[in-house]
């Protein structure tokens, strides 16, 4: 479903992406861990073409993401991103930040649009919170209406940047139960995590990316358990 091959970006001098190649296919759900500035960031944002790249192809369901090219509008329905900062629009309500999509990009009905939030709210467990603000809720109950409004648009795969990163640690765990339901429902999720006991449990696959190189790969249980190259290792020691 996703293809990523040979890709490479540069910021002025300085390149953050030196020929990373991977995929994922429907169903999957892959971590991308490795330490700040390693380019993890840089990666999903060229995946949904909020950033171009300099060379290599990235493709999606078989087409190629060219953010100056009008095809990304359609691929960014497919695909919904959800960030660190959960970037819920504050002057609306819980319910209206999940209508928006659907109503504004995808011209669905009020009332179907109303319906299916209701559907998706109550899924993260926020059925009780439709008329709140932003606001008014806890870290964890915003990063779940993002979770809603991201699947709002009914997307074939969703890319999450470090989406439990700026949560109190008490709230974390509920905005993982979220995704790991979403995962045994079969989504396709690529999850830039620090949260190693999710990937452990979650991820079939798990890519250690470190100054904009794949160092090592492959199934969540043997690259976290048994890492391979002393970066990883060291990189684990680290963290866990
Ligand atoms: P990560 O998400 O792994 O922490 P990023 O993808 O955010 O890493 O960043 C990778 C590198 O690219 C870092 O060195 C960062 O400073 C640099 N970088 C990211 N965005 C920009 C930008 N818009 N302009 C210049 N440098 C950037
Ligand atoms: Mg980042």
């Amino acid at each position: 479903m996703i293809l990523v091959d040979n890709i490479r970006k540069s910021y002025g001098a300085l390149e953050v992406i030196k020929g990373v190649n991977f995929e994922v296919k429907k169903g999957e759900v892959v971590c991308i861990i490795g330490p700040s500035g390693s380019g993890k960031s840089t990666i999903l944002r060229c995946i949904n073409g909020l950033e171009s790249y300099d060379s290599g192809v990235i493709s999606f369901d078989g087409v190629t993401v060219d953010p100056s090219d009008r095809s990304i509008a359609g691929i960014r329905t497919h695909l919904s991103m959800v960030f660190q900062r959960f970037n819920l629009f504050p002057h609306r309500t819980v319910l209206a930040n999940v209508t928006e999509g659907p109503v504004q990009v995808k011209r669905e009905s009020k009332e179907k649009s109303r319906k299916l939030a209701v559907e998706l709210l109550t899924k993260v467990g926020l059925g009780d919170k439709l008329d709140a603000y932003p606001q008014n809720l806890s870290g964890g109950q915003q990063q779940r209406v993002a979770i809603a409004r991201a699947l709002a648009m009914r997307p074939d795969a969703i890319l999450f940047d470090e989406p439990t990163s700026a949560l109190d640690p008490e709230l974390v765990g509920e905005v993982l139960a979220v995704m790991r339901d979403l995962a045994n429902e079969g989504m396709t999720m690529i999850v830039v995590t620090h949260e190693m006991g999710f990937a452990r449990e979650v991820a079939d696959r798990v890519l250690f990316l470190e100054s904009g190189v794949i160092v090592e790969e492959g199934p969540a249980k043997d690259l976290l358990r048994n890492p391979k190259h002393e970066r990883t290792q060291d990189f684990l020691h680290r963290v866990i």
